[in-house]
């Protein structure tokens, strides 16, 4: 199993605070073909299997709007992650570096960002290749792909006062 408890040559573990979850609402959960993280990709491809993505209500009405977008950003929250490290000695990479320089899932806060492409939003559910998590992982978030999205006001004076 991969990084499970685990302590990998260089690793560093600290005495971390007990993880309280900033409020987080989960709104929804991420189907994909994957139980087992050693057959879970290590990044998401946009030609990988069509996977499931379940909005919650009263969430469901928040997609109005997202099936223009080619590409979304889809968040979500790697919940079987440890949460203590802050050096990683990735594997098969024979080097030990800072969590925060990894896109590893074990991280304080275990939050997970793909960039996919959607397939089809029907009711609550987003059809989407390109996920790289575990089945039933909890979503955070869906946003359209940031290169594609003009901002519905354009920048006024003031925006970048220093308040
Ligand atoms: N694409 C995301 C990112 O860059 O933020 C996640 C990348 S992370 C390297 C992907 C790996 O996290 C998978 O290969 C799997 O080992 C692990 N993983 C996936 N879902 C998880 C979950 N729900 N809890 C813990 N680990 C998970």
């Amino acid at each position: 199993m991969v990084r499970l408890n685990e302590i990998r040559p260089g690793e560093v573990a600290v005495e971390a605070p007990e993880p309280r979850d900033a409020g987080l609402v989960f709104v929804g959960r991420i189907h994909t073909p994957w139980s087992d993280r050693m057959l879970c990709p290590r990044q998401g491809r946009l030609d990988g299997p069509v996977c499931r993505i379940e909005v919650f209500e009263p969430w469901a009405a928040a997609l109005d709007g997202l099936a223009q977008y080619e590409k979304v950003e889809v968040l979500y929250w790697l919940d079987r992650s440890r949460r203590d490290l802050v050096r990683q000695s990735p594997k098969n990479d024979g080097t030990t570096r800072g969590t925060f320089s990894l896109r590893s899932p074990a991280r304080p806060n275990p939050i997970g960002t793909s960039l996919v492409a959607l397939v089809s939003i029907e009711r609550n559910e987003v059809l989407v290749r390109g996920l790289d998590c575990l089945d039933g992982t909890p979503l955070i978030d869906l946003k359209p792909d940031r290169c594609a999205f003009t901002p519905l006001a354009p920048p006024q004076q003031g925006d970048f006062e220093r308040g």
